[in-house]
């Protein structure tokens, strides 16, 4: 099966020195208390000071030009930092989104202008985006999207919502996919653009959403009149929906697809090693194989994605089988060890439990859900 094949990428050794000078950047940072390590880190653990020092370090925009404010490092170093960063639980949702697809998508669609404003402060860890895609009646049905933005003199007024907006409420701007021409019955993917907005622009209203634990990560924007600019359209206006499917592969197949429980699998082992449980570290084997195969399949995506092969299939896939992997961490460490979670907790396992029975349910949703995803692998196959 053609549509599958994922290379196997072997890291060279001089990243072993550099995943040596991140565990030791690490190290102190928890040490000194400077950041808290949690689970689901790179959408829930946010620290603008932390993705500042990121950014002083050379660690966000990794892969792209110097003249951009990028490091010009290849896909692979970038790996290793994002895994290690996802392994202790370091804050980084802040700039998760700009590095890992919105930087990307101005490389790749962006003007000059747009390239040589935004790249740099992204890089620098002082600019963070949120995705504006999903609404009211358009999460997978994404081409019913009702937003719009109507041309006036030098720019576009828009008007709609979004909703599900992680961190709309620290980012400073959303690319908002809407429609720039009327719905076209025939072709529901046509006259969609994409916008960069200003989320402090006048007319946008920012309201939380709040999880049950009165956490809040992720927000409804609403759009009212508000001015963009006609600089601050992404690539051509009209071809939002395929400029933005682009962006997915690079959403759906990277670590945080299946580490963002992992501080937690540690933690079990470290407890199941310290009890002797033979029948527990048994499990975590198991666990442990898969998570290695997953990763693997992950590293050669970033490969092929660093070579411009489209691989929305494979990441698809990785999606899929990544998202469940995270939530039966926390499934089996619930039946494995006999604790009570707690968000609160002074425990690390209570607490990293805690974490995540909460945002697991999230992870086979946000970034397309599971169905969607086998639907797109079912079809990718079949079309091969
Ligand atoms: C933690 C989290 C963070 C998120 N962050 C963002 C964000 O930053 N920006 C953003 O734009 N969105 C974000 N989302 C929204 C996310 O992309 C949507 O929730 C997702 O696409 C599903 O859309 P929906 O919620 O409207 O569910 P629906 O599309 O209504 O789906 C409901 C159920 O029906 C199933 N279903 C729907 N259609 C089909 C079909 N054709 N075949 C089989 N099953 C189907 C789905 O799989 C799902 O189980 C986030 C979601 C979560 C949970």
């Amino acid at each position: 099966m053609k549509a599958l094949q994922i290379p196997v990428v072997e890291l060279p050794k001089e990243t072993d020195e550099l995943r040596r000078e991140i565990r030791q950047f690490l190290k102190e940072e928890i040490e000194n208390g400077s950041i808290v390590p949690k689970c689901d880190c790179w959408l829930s653990g946010f620290s603008a000071e932390f993705s500042k020092k990121m950014g002083e370090r050379g660690w966000i925009g990794m892969t792209w030009p110097k003249k951009y404010g990028g490091g010009e490092r290849s896909s692979v170093e970038r790996y290793v930092v994002t895994e290690e960063m996802l392994a202790a639980g370091a804050p980084v949702s802040g700039h998760w989104i700009a590095d890992r697809q919105s930087g990307p998508l101005f490389l790749k669609f962006g003007t000059e202008d747009q390239k040589q404003f935004f790249l740099p402060k992204i890089a620098k860890g002082e600019c963070f985006f949120a995705i504006g895609l999903s609404e009211p009646n358009a999460g997978s049905d994404l081409a019913n999207i009702q937003t719009r933005a109507v041309k006036v003199d030098n720019g576009w007024v828009l008007n709609g919502s979004k909703i599900w907006t992680s961190g709309a409420h620290v980012a400073h701007y959303s690319i908002v996919l809407c429609r720039t021409s009327p719905q076209d019955p025939n072709n529901r993917h046509a006259g969609m653009s994409q916008l960069i907005v200003d989320l402090k622009a006048p007319g946008v209203t920012i309201r939380p959403i709040h999880l049950m634990t009165g956490e809040h990560h992720f927000n409804e924007v609403f759009f009212e009149d508000v001015f963009i600019p006609d600089e601050m359209v992404v690539g051509e206006v009209g071809n939002g929906w395929a400029q933005g499917m682009a962006e997915l592969a690079y959403e759906r197949s990277g670590p945080e697809r299946i580490l963002s429980t992992y501080p937690l699998l540690n933690e079990l082992t470290n407890i199941l090693v310290e009890n002797k449980d033979r029948n527990g570290l048994k499990q975590v084997s198991r666990l442990v194989s898969r998570m290695w195969t997953l990763r693997n399949m992950s590293l050669g995506i970033a490969q092929l994605l660093e070579e411009g092969v489209p691989s929305n299939i494979i990441a698809s896939l990785v999606k899929d089988m990544g998202t469940k992997f995270e939530q039966e961490i926390a499934e089996i460490t619930r039946l494995l060890v006999s604790v009570v979670p707690s968000t609160d907790s002074e425990s690390l396992i209570e607490k990293y439990l805690a974490q995540s029975i909460l945002q697991s349910p999230g992870f086979t949703l946000r970034g397309g859900t599971n169905e969607i995803l086998r639907g797109i692998i079912a079809k990718g196959v079949i079309q091969q």
